[in-house]
């Protein structure tokens, strides 16, 4: 059978959304995001839907407590911080990993941190690994194949379908269904979105990252509603397995455990996060270098975490434009071409 059409599949949205209630689905991935701002795709859609940016960004949820931690390990000597380009210049009161004059590299995959360590025996090399599922796959994938003595992790992992479960019992947030997101539905599997409809009765469709699978995507999730019909879908089968990647899973859970851990802008959250478990306790540099927590504190201003949990969007912030650029951030969410704040910047500029 022939697919939709772009236009096909916009008329049967308008028909979907019902006239006399405002319909609110959030998009959870940053680049779901990136592909409704920059297509326009907003503009086609009826007035009374609103697709809401989610907490996708894995820079924007960062804690602020993290980052300074990472700050203060690269200051220490003999230590060099290894990280992914854009953490170096998320903001936090003590300035970023870039300003904050310690030693550090970018990386653009895990297993650098493993050949830097390699290659500077007299150092300790402390990998400050981030992000969701995606990221926490191959940092499981490096530590399985063999890390040398002078190699450490400090663990910053966040687990996606954690942090939606928060935003459903959010009554602010108020959504109404979710895209849920292709990358990290590729290491979760489609299966891990069935909590949304078993247990909230909110449907959740696995949705690409191209503008008509997306407008499928969307197409999915307003017919549920509409037919009470609320089941868990996905419409990126082409990469997307109901199971997902077993293998990932296996590494994931045999490094990592589940934990109580903050989130940017929204504080802590029960079992959202990962750490790593104690037989690894040896390379956990939070342990062995002991940077201590940091209290966490909200940037004066920034409402990041209110755009995360879809509860105001980036021009609501006083900073928006103002004090706060892509060149010159004042929040975590204008960090990232994933980010909410930088999308928006970017696509009102064009
Ligand atoms: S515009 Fe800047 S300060 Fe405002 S919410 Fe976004 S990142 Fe935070």
């Amino acid at each position: 059978m022939m697919a939709p059409s772009v236009e096909e599949l916009i008329k049967r949205i308008h028909s979907l959304v019902p006239r006399d209630r405002k319909i609110r689905i959030m998009n959870v991935c940053g680049s779901h995001e990136h592909t409704i701002a920059f297509s326009g795709m907003r503009s086609l859609m009826p007035p009374n839907l609103e697709l809401i940016p989610g907490p996708g960004c894995p820079v924007c949820v960062c804690p602020e407590s993290d980052i300074i931690n990472a700050i203060n390990l690269s200051r220490q000597r003999d230590v060099i911080l290894v990280t992914y380009g854009d953490m170096l210049r998320v903001p936090s009161r003590k300035g970023s990993i870039r300003t904050g004059g310690g030693n550090y590299r970018i990386i653009t995959s895990p297993f650098e941190a493993v050949r830097i360590a390699r290659s500077n025996p007299g150092r300790k090399i402390v990998f400050f690994s981030i992000g969701f599922e995606t990221t926490t796959a191959p940092a499981a994938a490096v530590l399985d194949s063999g890390v040398p003595g002078n190699f450490f992790m400090l663990c910053s992992h966040r687990l996606t379908p954690a942090i939606m479960e928060t935003m459903v019992r959010d009554a602010e947030t108020g959504i109404d269904g979710f895209i849920a997101p292709g990358h990290v539905s590729a290491i979760t599997g489609s299966n891990a979105w069935d909590v949304f409809p078993g247990k909230y009765g909110i449907p959740a469709v696995v949705a690409g990252f191209e503008a008509d699978n997306l407008l499928l995507g969307i197409s999915e999730v307003l017919s549920r509603l509409e037919h009470r019909d609320v089941r868990a879908g996905n419409v990126y089968g082409r990469v997307v397995r109901p199971e997902g990647n077993i293998r990932a899973q296996e590494l994931m859970n045999k490094y990592f455990k589940v934990a109580d851990v903050n989130w940017r802008g929204i504080g802590r959250v029960a079992r959202s996060g990962l750490e790593l478990r104690d037989e690894y306790a040896g390379m956990d540099a939070g342990k062995v270098f002991g940077p201590g927590e940091v209290k966490e504190e909200k940037i004066p201003g920034c409402i990041c975490g209110d755009i995360i949990l879809g509860r105001a969007y980036p021009p609501a912030c006083g900073l928006f434009r103002k004090a706060c650029s892509p060149q010159a951030p004042a929040g975590p969410c204008m960090v990232s071409v994933e980010g909410a704040c930088n999308i928006w910047y970017r696509t009102e500029s064009v």
